[in-house]
């Protein structure tokens, strides 16, 4: 017997969302989201044909790219995001401010959201821009959501705010910054100012704090993270890892990767089968 919610299922027809990291890091960030209908990137902060390049590497072509969601303006998340979305024939999206930044045209080259809008990717996947504090920058997080599971976005940010820790709450996935190890940042070669600035309030997130915001937000929902944006010289991928896993190992069986520079590693996967999704539900 089929019943309605078997029916919605099967009129979707997509159940699942590819998450793949294009690389990630200050040279560069990129997150590419593929279902069977829609691709979709957040930040594009490589040249063109790098990003070319990458995408090829995970059998996409660039030319499939529908939309290309920007976080903020600062290049290592929009170097050639418009350059990439006239070339390929995507739609741009960012905030108003962003758009200013980088010199985009409202409307004719992209399609400016306010904080929390909603952007429609298709009739099952949208995502809400969550407003973050980030220096001379008006920086978002963002939450994708399809047929009811969200993965999360969370790059360049001084602190989590209230808000975005609500909205992080219950994702599945979570890609989420762990850009310096305290100790590394104030035993390293950066002059005091700039040590003050990425530690500070708009900044990025240190190991420690990345740690404890996923020990506030994740549940038995989340099935993977992702930490990202690591710095090479503040930072090792053990210490991050290391960090993160004493705050939430007794609440996260999921997987825990780490999105580096060079390209693309691992892909996860938003959404199960229908047959799982409707045995769990009955
Ligand atoms: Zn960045
Ligand atoms: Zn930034």
């Amino acid at each position: 017997m089929i019943d309605s919610f078997i029916d919605r299922l099967a009129c979707h027809g997509v159940v699942v969302l590819e998450i793949t990291h294009l690389g990630s890091g200050s040279s560069g960030n990129s997150v590419v989201y593929k279902s069977d209908e829609a691709v979709f990137l957040i930040d594009c902060g490589f040249s063109t044909k790098q990003m070319e390049k990458r995408l090829s590497l995970v059998g996409i072509n660039p030319s499939d790219v529908n939309d290309i969601l920007i976080t903020h303006h600062h290049a290592d998340h929009s170097k050639s995001a418009l350059k990439s979305a006239m070339k390929w024939g995507a739609r741009l999206h960012s905030n108003l401010e962003t758009a200013m930044r980088m010199g985009w045209q409202p409307i004719t080259e992209v399609r400016t959201f306010a904080d929390l809008d909603r952007v429609e990717i298709n009739h099952e996947i949208s995502v809400i821009p969550i407003p973050v504090p980030h220096n001379d920058a008006e920086n978002v997080a963002f939450i994708i959501s399809m047929n009811g599971q969200r993965a999360a976005y969370v790059t360049d940010l001084g602190e989590a705010t209230d808000e975005l820790k609500k909205h992080l709450k219950g994702c599945s996935h979570i890609s989420i910054e762990s850009n310096y190890d305290q100790q590394k940042l104030m035993d390293g070669p950066y002059p005091d100012s700039l040590k003050r600035r990425i530690s500070g309030r708009g900044g990025h997130l240190s190991n420690l704090q990345t740690a404890s915001i996923l020990q506030e937000v994740v549940t038995p929902l989340t099935k993977s993270i992702v930490l990202c944006h690591l710095s090479e010289k503040n930072n090792a991928p053990h210490l991050a890892e290391s960090e993160t896993l004493m705050k939430i190992h007794d609440i996260f069986q999921g997987d825990l990767s780490i999105s580096g520079s060079l390209g693309p590693d691992f892909t996860h996967v938003l959404g199960v089968a229908p047959s799982k999704k409707i045995r769990r539900e009955v």
